[in-house]
């Protein structure tokens, strides 16, 4: 376990905070800090950490005794103590000369300890032990203690800590309900908009691509952030201790919801008129099916075998591209699971959010002000993959220098890399990697084997099968539209189907009229695989010649699923063709006549440049 800094592992911490810990797919060593199942008396099990939890162990916050304050300042303790021991206040003295009753929470290594014996005597000159007097606690529990991110809820202070505080198990449960229903509806995002203004506030969910707001998750203001204060302090490698509504907050949840682990990626942010929690949910189960690129996720055969061809077989690295909520992530982990068991698989990810099968996660988190920039985790981590002999590493996702760093060191090195990186579009992925926040040298972008392949993916709706297909799809869509498809695709038209605004069973549900007629989504995505031209152009930056080599490279029409020099859109433009995806939900990629004119005007350039060479 050398990942630790050094000031970490003198802790005898290492848990969470900045940092690397270690999490391995697929064994039994990795268990998260759940916070049990909510209100049942689950939620008082600790949950065992890698085998050393005991039943007579606090396990989470929620379970600590009450007590009026910690006592950390009057015995004056160093902040690596305060990971270990917490001695706290139970009981205030009932008058001025009188003595308050003290207890201890510490954790199981220290409490036959002879610092423990020091703090117990120093305790003793001025309060009295309480009954018991220690209390075991988990490596999590004290971290929170630590940080001051656990409100006191016992003693005389009790009403003055607020009027009114609502019990954790109910603010846990408001949480599990909105939980609850996204895991049912299959949301991928749960967004909290606290409005200031407004005596209520709004959880509103994203399904399918649609954000809806189901009427039961409208709650008073006050309610929604005493949930999200009470749910951050559940966080595991949060850049605060405490939920703040001005700062800018990220941090990771675990939870059982529905039985299921899931975990929620935090992102939040003051707003002009509140504040909003962006929550994205996966499912944390390990998952042991080998995904199909095709039938599970909706890419081309011809792009099934180059994404292969790419991460199985040669060395060098992929770079998939897209915008939040693309499924970059489900993708990156789906060909991790597709590489063979003999491969040294690692993932390096801020936090982490899928575990795949026989994959060593590695999660490292930072501050978002850049606190912790000079014990940049991202360069322990370099140093030590490098000694881990590793066939295949995942950079979760490349944000500033630090992680960009340890990308262009593992492809570099000829190892097969992959990441995924925001950008408008797999051609314009090597701007994104060489501007002034990743800083990757275009010449290092232009070396043959340092990006084998650039991935562009997005993700449609897909029309139930109630969907609406022949006259009634051509009255809806209307003659010019239609006209317009043909012109520009060439292809036949009638296999065309819309989404049916009456929906069906299987893709109605109940108070989200706005998702009928779709039924799930299916992946679009274009693929870059750079030749010895390309790399001249990316070299160069020379974008224009770059995009116009590309549409040379199409060899077949768009009713064909080959992406080979096609765009984004004109994938998508295959599957309105097979009727898969509304042609009004590929339009929310590019509209059709954004996408003319631009034919016009490639065009216009091509046989301008021709008349010049005449
Ligand atoms: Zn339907």
């Amino acid at each position: 376990m050398g990942l630790f800094s050094k000031r970490e592992r003198a802790d005898g911490f290492t848990g969470g905070g900045s940092g690397v810990t270690v999490l391995t797919g697929g064994a039994a060593a990795f268990v998260p800090g759940t916070p049990g199942a909510p209100g049942g008396p689950a939620a008082a099990t600790p949950v065992p950490r890698a085998g050393d939890g005991r039943a007579d162990e606090i396990g989470t916050v929620d379970d600590l005794p009450e007590f009026v304050r910690t006592l950390y300042d009057e015995l004056d303790m160093a902040p690596s103590l305060r990971h270990v021991i917490c001695p706290v206040l139970v009981e205030a003295a009932a008058s001025a000369g009188g003595r308050g009753r003290f207890a201890l929470i510490l954790t199981r290594d220290m409490a036959n300890s002879d610092v423990t014996e020091e703090i117990l005597r120093q305790l003793r000159l001025r309060f009295d032990p309480d009954t018991p007097a220690m209390h075991l606690a988990a490596a999590q529990v004290m971290v929170a203690l630590s940080r001051g991110s656990v409100e006191p809820t016992g003693g005389s202070d009790k009403l003055a800590v607020g009027a009114g505080r609502r019990p954790a198990s109910a603010l846990w449960q408001n949480f599990d309900a909105v939980g609850r229903f996204a895991l049912r509806e299959g949301a991928s995002d749960l967004h909290w908009e606290v409005e200031d203004q407004s005596g209520y506030s709004q959880v509103r969910l994203a399904i399918d691509g649609y954000l809806v707001a189901p009427p039961e998750f409208r709650m008073e203001t006050g309610v929604m952030l005493d949930t999200l204060s009470h749910v951050w302090q559940k966080g595991k490698g949060g850049s605060q201790g405490v939920f703040s509504r001005v700062l800018p907050q990220q941090t990771s949840i675990r939870a059982k919801i529905d039985g299921q682990p899931v975990v929620f990626r935090w992102a939040s942010m003051q707003s002009a008129t509140g504040h909003v929690t962006v929550m994205r949910m996966h499912r944390e189960e390990v998952e042991t099916k080998r995904v199909n690129f095709v039938h599970d996720l909706g890419y081309f055969e011809q792009q099934a075998q180059l994404l292969d061809r790419n991460t199985m077989q040669l060395g060098g690295g992929t770079v998939l591209v897209g915008v939040v909520g693309s499924g970059k992530t489900t993708t990156a982990h789906a060909i991790m699971q597709r590489l063979p068991a003999w491969m040294n698989k690692m993932a390096i990810e801020d936090p982490v959010e899928l575990l795949a099968e026989g994959t060593h996660h590695f999660s490292v988190s930072r501050t978002l002000d850049g606190a912790n920039r000079d014990e940049d985790p991202f360069i322990a981590a370099k140093r030590q993959i490098k000694r881990m002999n590793p066939h295949f590493v995942m950079v979760g996702e490349l944000r500033d220098h630090e992680s960009a760093g340890l990308f262009r060191d593992v492809a570099g090195a000829g190892l097969r890399a992959l990441t995924t990186v925001h950008a408008p579009s797999a051609l314009t992925a090597p701007d994104r990697l060489s501007d002034g926040e990743l800083r990757i040298p275009r010449s290092v972008l232009a070396t043959p084997g340092f990006v084998n392949l650039y991935v562009y993916q997005a993700l449609l709706p897909k029309t139930c099968t109630c969907g609406l297909g022949g006259a009634d799809m051509k009255r809806m869509l209307g003659a010019d539209k239609l006209r317009q498809i043909e012109r520009l695709f060439q292809f036949d038209v009638e296999g065309i189907r819309l989404r049916n605004p009456q929906g069906c069973d299987l893709c109605r549900r109940p108070n989200l009229p706005d998702l009928n007629g779709a039924r799930g989504r299916t992946v679009v995505t274009e693929m870059f695989e750079p030749d010895e031209l390309d790399l001249s152009f990316i070299r160069d930056a020379k974008n224009i010649e770059l995009a116009a080599y590309q549409r040379s490279k199409r060899q077949v029409g768009f009713d064909v699923p080959d992406s080979t020099g096609k765009t984004v859109f004109e994938v998508a433009l295959y599957k309105v063709f097979a009727g898969i995806v509304d042609p009004r939900e590929a339009e929310k990629l590019t509209s059709l006549d954004a996408y003319e004119a631009r034919r016009q005007r490639e065009l216009a350039r091509a046989t301008n440049t021709m008349g010049i060479h005449a």
